[in-house]
């Protein structure tokens, strides 16, 4: 049975639920204001799915989690995180999450974003998060460095000049704002992160 895995979902859903004002707030700073309630209904449309069509491994969880990610939620973010968990399920094997098998999962859903979003590290999107975990990983970081990491990686963005997405027409006014996307990211992140 895939529950711990559907376990992390509904955890996420949860503090999505809790923070969706904080990347409200970030998103009407440096965007349209959409990314708080974009991903609040993706993750419950995600949570609504597991429920009516039990997954029954990991694979399963991330494709079907990708799926309707992908086709519910709008905004640039939908179909990005939608792609990253399609791309990343497809070396999942079995139901219990290890560090090498996030490795794999963070591996690919980097590429994804990489090539939907024709993005690069530093463009101060969600893939700065995502492809820094990936390279952290990669070099076998510990669990407890990579959460201070992924912190590391979101604040960052508010550092520098968005050069992607909705944020990057304010030019040289989006510093100072962190990014949206990352936010949700070190949200979603973490949570498996934690559970490896
Ligand atoms: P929209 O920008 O269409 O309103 P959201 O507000 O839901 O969509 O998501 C915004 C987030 O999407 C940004 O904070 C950023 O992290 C991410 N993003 C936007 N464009 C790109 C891109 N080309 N590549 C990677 N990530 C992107
Ligand atoms: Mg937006």
């Amino acid at each position: 049975m895939a529950d711990k895995i559907i376990k992390i979902f509904n955890e996420i859903n949860k503090e999505i639920i809790e923070k969706e004002h904080v990347l409200t707030e970030l998103d009407n700073k440096i965007g349209d204001g959409d990314h708080g309630f974009n991903m609040k209904r993706g993750i419950g449309f995600v949570i609504q799915e597991f429920n009516q069509h039990p997954p029954t491994d990991i694979k399963s969880t991330f494709a079907l989690a990708g799926k309707t990610l992908m086709s519910k939620v709008g905004g640039a973010a939908g179909p990005l995180f939608g792609m990253a968990f399609i791309k990343g399920s497809t070396k999942m094997t079995g139901t219990k999450l290890s560090y090498n098998l996030l490795k794999n999962f963070v591996k690919d859903a980097s590429d994804a974003i990489e090539i939907l979003g024709k993005v690069h590290l530093g463009d101060t999107t969600m893939y700065d998060v995502w492809r820094n975990l990936s390279n952290d990983m990669e070099k076998n970081c510990p669990k407890d460095q990579l959460l201070k990491n992924i912190i590391k990686y979101r604040d960052a963005t508010k550092e520098k000049m968005a050069l992607k997405g909705r944020a990057s027409f304010l030019k040289e006014r989006s510093i100072g704002t962190v990014d949206p996307g990352c936010t949700s990211s070190e949200i979603i992140l973490r949570h498996f992160i934690k559970e490896v």
